[in-house]
C-alpha cells in the first residue's frame, strides 16, 4: 500500500520504519528536519508538507502530540488532499471528543477513519510489538487492520469512533492507580520491617499481584528487570502518564463519572511532575512515599 505517515517522533519513527519493512511505500512528513532525515534513512520518502505526503495514498497514519494538533493537521492538510476512499488512522493519544469530531469530518468527506492509540512504548514501536485499541465502523476497521498489523502484535476493535481512546485512557488510569498502590504497599511493608524481596515473593503469588508488581516492579533489584534497575530512566515518562490522567479526568467529567482514585492519582502525578520528575519513569513516584 501507499501510506502517508505524519509525526515521526519517538513513537512514529519506529512505526514508519516497520511499515517500510512490511513492504509498504511510506510517504513521511514531520515538522522536524531531524525526524525526517531519520525516516529517510529507514526507507521512507520524505515531503515538506502533510498535504504533499497525502497525494495518491491508500492510507494516512498519524502519531502526533495532542488533540489540537491532530484536528488541525487533518482538517487543514489531510481531508480533501488524500484521495477519497482512503483510510485514516490516528494512533496518537488524544481526547475522546476530538477523536470523534475528526472522524465525523473525515467520514462526511468520503473517507474511513479509526482512532488507534497504542499500548507499549518506544521499544515496542521499534520492535513492531505494539497493541492497538481501535475505534471506528466495521468497514473502517477492516481497511485499517492490515496497516496496523505491520506495526503491532495485537489489533483489537473496541467499537465506534473514539472507543480506542476511551480504552486507552481507562487502561492508563487503572495503571496509575495500580502503580501508586504497589508503591505504597512496598513502602509500608518496609516500614513494618519486611524485606522488599520477601514481600515481593509473598504478594506476587497472592491476591495483591498485579502488572505493576510482577512486570514493572518499582523497587530496584526486585522482580524482573524494570526502569527501577536503571535509576528510573527510559520506560514510560511521568509527564506522559500525567497527560493520559488529565485526558481520563476530562473524559470522566464529560461522562458524569466520579472517579475518586483516578482523580487522586492525577493529583499525585501532578505534584510529582511539578517537582521536576516529568522525564523520569512513572514508577519513580515510589521515592516520594518512602
Ligand atoms: P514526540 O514528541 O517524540 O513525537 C511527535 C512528533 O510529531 C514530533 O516529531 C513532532 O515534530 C511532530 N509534530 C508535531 N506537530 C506536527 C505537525 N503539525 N505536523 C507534523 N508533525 C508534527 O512524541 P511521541 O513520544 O512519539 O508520542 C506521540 C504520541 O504517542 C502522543 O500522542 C503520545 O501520547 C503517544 N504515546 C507515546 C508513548 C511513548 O512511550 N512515547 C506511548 C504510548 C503513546
Amino acid at each position: 500500500m501507499k501510506i502517508a505517515f505524519i509525526g515521526l517522533g519517538n513513537m512514529g519513527g519506529g512505526m514508519a520504519a516497520n511499515l517500510v519493512k512490511a513492504g509498504h511505500a511510506v510517504r513521511a512528513f514531520d515538522l522536524s528536519e531531524q525526524a525526517l532525515a531519520a525516516a529517510k534513512e529507514h526507507g521512507c520518502e520524505t515531503f515538506t508538507s502533510a498535504s504533499e505526503a497525502c497525494e495518491g495514498v491508500d492510507a494516512v497514519v498519524s502519531m502526533l502530540p495532542n488533540g489540537e494538533i491532530v484536528k488541525s493537521v487533518y482538517t487543514s492538510d489531510v481531508i480533501g488532499k488524500a484521495p477519497v476512499g482512503a483510510v485514516f488512522l490516528d494512533c496518537s493519544t488524544i481526547d475522546v471528543a476530538t477523536a470523534r469530531e475528526v472522524a465525523e469530518a473525515a467520514e462526511a468527506a468520503g473517507y474511513a477513519m479509526v482512532d488507534a492509540p497504542v499500548s507499549g512504548g518506544i521499544a515496542a514501536a521499534e520492535a513492531g510489538t505494539l497493541t492497538f485499541m481501535v475505534g471506528g465502523s466495521d468497514e473502517a476497521f477492516a481497511k485499517a487492520k492490515p496497516v496496523l498489523e505491520g506495526m503491532g502484535k495485537a489489533v483489537i476493535h473496541a467499537g465506534q469512533a473514539g472507543n480506542g481512546q476511551a480504552a486507552k485512557i481507562c487502561n492508563n488510569m487503572l495503571l496509575a492507580v495500580q502503580m501508586i498502590g504497589t508503591c505504597e504497599a512496598f513502602a509500608m511493608a518496609q516500614k513494618l520491617g519486611l524485606d522488599p524481596q520477601t514481600f515481593y515473593d509473598i504478594s506476587s503469588v497472592s491476591s495483591g499481584q498485579c502488572w505493576s508488581m510482577t512486570s514493572y516492579c518499582p523497587v530496584p533489584g526486585v522482580g524482573p528487570k524494570s526502569p527501577a534497575d536503571n535509576d528510573y530512566q527510559g520506560g514510560f515518562a511521568t509527564g506522559l502518564m500525567l497527560k493520559d490522567l488529565k485526558l481520563a479526568m476530562a473524559a470522566a467529567e464529560t461522562a458524569g463519572v466520579d472517579s475518586k482514585m483516578g482523580r487522586r492519582a492525577r493529583e499525585l502525578y501532578e505534584e510529582f511532575d511539578a517537582e521536576g520528575n516529568g522525564g523520569r519513569d512513572f514508577s519513580s513516584i515510589i521515592q516520594t512515599l518512602k
